[in-house]
């Protein structure tokens, strides 16, 4: 079953590929090349990128500067990612449109839901910064929240690890994977930290499917996409 319609959720961290923190330019086209499978399936794909890579505002927050400013921060740092994504794309024949949540019109434009939605159904990868431009939220929740806006079938949420594990498997080797997960587990398991719990509670509220797993697989993403077995969905 394919989604007419897909957020993916990338991380800052992911972007940063083999560096410590910036962008991967290398990874970033192979993330292209990924993309357009999707694309070229005809899946119409919203991509919410994070900032970890440059900040997150509840660790940079202290010492003076304020939680809200540390959020702005952290927004610009997604900002940043968006930039690079948008350019490598279109340089890697991908045609997207970097539309942002945050006022910064020399940059990018701003995201207004009508021009979103022509981009999207024209085949073009909107690659959305800032996240929903609000502080005290991630870019998991802005991706929940985004999903909903634009009526994707699913939040596809790139992992280190190919979907949810009942332990951490970096440090249990007997891990057991879930397929499926209710909504409902993921929601209330304090061990299960996927994702933010308002980012999960926003999808559990409006039945909006997650899928948890690793998009630096070959292939991944377009099996997620495509509603085959990747990772972990995480449904009703
Ligand atoms: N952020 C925010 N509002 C949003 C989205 C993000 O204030 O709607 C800030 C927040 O400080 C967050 C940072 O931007 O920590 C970077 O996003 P996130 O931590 O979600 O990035 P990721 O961990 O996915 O790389």
């Amino acid at each position: 079953m394919n989604y007419k319609r897909i957020l993916l959720k990338l991380s800052g961290e992911q972007l940063a590929g083999k560096y410590e923190g910036g962008i991967d330019a290398e990874l970033g086209a192979w993330l292209a090349g990924q993309v357009k499978t999707v694309i070229d399936a005809g899946i119409e794909t919203v991509i919410m990128v994070g900032g970890g890579n440059f900040a997150r505002g509840a660790q940079l927050a202290g010492h003076g500067i304020s939680r809200v400013t540390a959020d702005h921060i952290g927004m610009l740092g997604t900002m940043m990612n968006a930039l690079a994504l948008n350019d490598i794309f279109e340089s890697n024949g991908v045609e997207s449109k970097c539309m942002s949540n945050i006022f910064a019109d020399q940059v990018a434009e701003p995201f207004i839901h009508r021009f979103a939605e022509d981009y999207l159904v024209n085949s073009k990868v909107v690659i959305v910064a800032g996240g929903i431009g609000r502080p005290y939220l991630t870019t998991d929740t802005a991706a929940v929240s985004l999903a909903l806006e634009l009526s994707c079938g699913a939040v596809l949420k790139a992992t280190k690890v190919d979907g949810v594990f009942d332990k951490d498997p970096a440090i249990h080797k007997d891990a057991v994977k879930y397929d499926h997960l209710s909504v409902y587990d993921a929601f209330s398991n304090p061990d299960i930290k996927v994702m933010d719990k308002a980012a999960i509670g926003l999808a559990m509220e409006h039945e909006m499917p997650v899928v948890v797993f690793d998009a630096l697989k070959d292939g991944n993403i377009l099996l997620a996409a495509t509603g085959q077995q990747a990772g972990t969905l995480i449904s009703p």
